[in-house]
């Protein structure tokens, strides 16, 4: 068995005023051991939530686990008592944010939040855990650690503080990392050497990673695979050969066409995708992606297209009516396939 996790038909939903926001509507995926696993899409397609449920940190209530199986190691996490889980957390999966002023305690020192997980999960002795700290403030890249360990986040500036969060995430050598935006607070430099710094933490330590994000470029620098998600759902997922060079889904044709090429002209670039996501608290029966889609055939909107594995690598799925036999063919527009 070589899947660390395997998401299967998750469903989460948000109690609100209006209703229930369901923001999650069957995900399935697989992460496998050493793999970096990307999941994109645009903001509120329920990417965030996917994660945060994986760690169990999806406020209830609001938040509704309907169902749905997140087996981590062959163990359904959502079957787990809050004890357990709290052990799992931070030892044996780890999540980095966006923001790393959210996660970082701003009236302790670093050195001191690395230290803590070493101690509570690993049981090392302070001593040891403060010499495993220094280790880990030199692995993600933090000159002079030795003065370094006792200062404050806000003593480090948003690169360091980002490369701090990586330290303390990555202390107890979790066998899942999930990121989330990691890089998208920083400038393109910094990006780029974050990046550079997790491929190379994969590497090191075997860790699999769940990268959330909505920066194709980041994608490619960095995943095996891609899961592409829409209005709750994923839509396509594959290879990122697969995903960049034959992307199958038209959404995901729009994805790929709104990002940056260097052959392209700054009026050629902006290929943003028309229209607005789908209502969550009533979406709709068929493709969710129906009313912005160029190829919306009749049944689209009456039916939710099934998953195909298409392609040869057997790893290629596509949600989409253009895959069904009777449906015309539809070539992707030249800009994704250049
Ligand atoms: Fe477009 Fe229909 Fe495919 Fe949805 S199922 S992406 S509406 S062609
Ligand atoms: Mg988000």
């Amino acid at each position: 068995e070589n899947n660390l996790l395997q998401v299967k038909d998750l469903h989460v939903s948000f109690s609100t005023y209006n209703g229930e926001v369901k923001a999650v509507r069957g995900v399935s995926f697989d992460v496998r051991k050493g793999e970096t696993v990307a999941v994109v899409g645009e903001s509120g397609c329920g990417k965030s939530v996917t994660s945060q449920s994986i760690m169990r940190l999806i406020p209830r209530p609001p938040g509704v686990f309907k169902k749905g199986e997140i087996l981590f190691n062959g163990k359904d996490l959502t079957k787990l008592r809050e004890q357990e889980m709290e052990k799992i957390r931070g030892k044996e999966i780890a999540m980095i944010f966006q923001d790393p002023m959210t996660s970082l305690n701003p009236t302790m020192t670093v050195g001191r939040q690395i230290m803590e997980g070493l101690i509570k999960h690993q049981h090392l002795s302070k001593d040891k855990a403060k010499v495993r700290a220094l280790e880990m403030l030199r692995l993600v890249g933090i000159p002079s650690p030795e003065s370094r360990i006792n200062q404050y986040p806000h003593q480090f500036s948003g690169g360091m503080r980002q490369r701090a969060m990586i330290a303390i995430a990555l202390a107890c050598a979790p066998k899942l990392l999930i990121a989330d935006e990691p890089t998208t607070a920083l400038d393109v430099t910094i990006q780029a050497q974050i990046l550079d710094l997790m491929n190379e933490l994969k590497e090191k330590l075997n860790t699999s990673i769940i990268l959330i994000t909505h920066d194709l470029g980041v994608v490619a620098e960095t995943a095996d695979r891609v899961v592409v998600m829409y209005a709750g759902k994923v839509i396509e997922s594959g290879t990122v050969e697969e995903i960049f060079y034959h992307p199958r889904h038209p959404y995901t044709w729009g994805l790929m066409g709104s990002m940056p090429r260097l052959d392209q002209t700054r009026e050629q670039e902006l290929n943003p995708i028309t229209g607005t996501p789908p209502d969550l608290l009533s979406p709709p029966k068929g493709c969710p992606f129906a009313a912005r889609c160029k190829h919306a055939m009749k049944i689209c909107t009456q039916e939710m297209p099934e998953t195909t594995v298409v392609g040869r690598d057997g790893f290629h799925q596509v949600a989409c009516w253009l895959e069904h036999p009777m449906a015309p063919a539809v070539e992707p527009p030249a800009e994704v396939v250049g």
